[in-house]
């Protein structure tokens, strides 16, 4: 699949839109809906539109939500996903709350070793201000054992918000010398109505500056298949990565390999665009694999050549939170 030059072998999918957290850059704090059950793709559903796309080129898969791991028999939705043949690579990004260490063996027994944390802070309570949620510790656990089953590579996002953990993202860069870990710092995206104040986005010439001033010169690293837009780089000594994932200072459309496909069963081809095709109710209404192979085709024309952050928001089309769409 093509979409303006671009080979699109990445679908990322998002499984639920429901979180057990509600972390403050990704979702509002008053209470908000959730899209209706009957209204969420189903996991046959989701295998159907994934195992077209891989007829038609996709490669890579990365399941996301909402937290995935609050939808039930999510395991079993990907066993089903680690038998499709032609899908080489299977992916996670999780807050890793309710990764036990019975589901991280179950993951890596079933194929699937590459897993992306959520963490933005090395602290307890800031974590809970940060998330609303009182689970640093369990995440944190998640990771380390993770990380001692022999998941890899880990890796950890942390978004960064002035005034909230602006301060913290040497130490998390530190972490590196520790532990083989990918620390990927990202630029705070302005999405569905969930905006912190414009003065609390940081970018990375800054995030990158307090790190090096904390720790020293920072050395590039070749890019590989796998780093997806993430700029890497390590620290002197270090056995892990520090990685800087720039959609404001620097946009990565050019580059971009991804196709989305939505909580209720829409493929997205741009996270900050707000077009979206509906694959879902063909499908529920009987539409063959050729129509709903054109649906994907479709969908990649709409793919643009390059985000539109904060443009107007189109009237047919419900807000999307980041948990719907999946980031
Ligand atoms: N719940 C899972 C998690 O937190 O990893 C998966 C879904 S979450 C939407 C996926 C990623 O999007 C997380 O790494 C989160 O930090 C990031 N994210 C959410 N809102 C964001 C925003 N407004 N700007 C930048 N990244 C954001
Ligand atoms: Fe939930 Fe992930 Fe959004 Fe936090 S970033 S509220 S964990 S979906």
């Amino acid at each position: 699949m093509n979409a303006g030059g671009r080979s699109i072998n990445y679908l990322r999918i998002s499984v639920t839109d429901r979180c057990n957290f509600r972390c403050r850059y990704c979702v509002p704090a008053a209470p908000f809906s959730v899209i209706p059950h009957d209204q969420i793709a189903r996991y046959e559903e989701i295998l159907k539109i994934t195992r077209l796309a891989c007829d038609m080129g996709i490669t890579k898969v990365r399941i996301t939500g909402g937290e995935p791991f609050v939808r039930k028999n999510i395991l079993s939705f990907l066993q089903q996903l680690c038998a499709i043949k032609t899908l080489s690579d299977i992916s996670i990004t999780t807050n890793g709350s309710l990764l036990t260490r019975d589901k991280i063996q179950a993951l890596q027994d079933m194929g699937i070793r590459r897993l992306n944390f959520s963490l933005d802070t090395l602290d307890s309570a800031r974590f809970q201000t940060i998330t609303r949620r009182d689970r640093f510790d369990r995440v944190w656990k998640a990771i380390m054992t993770a990380h001692e089953l022999g998941m890899a590579p880990i890796k950890i996002n942390t978004v960064v918000i002035r005034g909230i953990n602006d301060d913290e993202v040497a130490d998390l860069a530190a972490l590196t010398r520790e532990f083989p870990f990918h620390i990927r710092f990202i630029e705070y995206m302005p999405m569905g109505d969930s905006h912190m104040e414009k003065q609390q986005q940081v970018l990375t010439a800054e995030i990158r500056q307090r790190i090096e001033t904390g720790l020293g010169p920072l050395k590039e690293k070749p890019h590989r298949s796998y780093d997806g837009p993430s700029k890497n780089y390590h620290l002197p000594g270090a056995s892990g990565v520090v990685g800087f994932i720039t959609p404001i200072s620097s946009h990565f459309c050019s580059e971009c390999n991804r196709l989305r496909l939505t909580s209720r069963g829409y493929l997205r081809p741009c996270l900050l665009n707000d077009y979206e095709k509906d694959i879902l109710t063909p499908l529920r209404d009987g539409a063959d694999e050729t129509q709903l192979k054109e649906i994907i085709q479709t969908s990649l024309k709409h793919k643009p050549r390059c985000h539109s952050l904060g443009q107007q928001h189109p009237k047919d089309i419900p807000i999307s939170h980041m948990t719907s769409i999946g980031g």
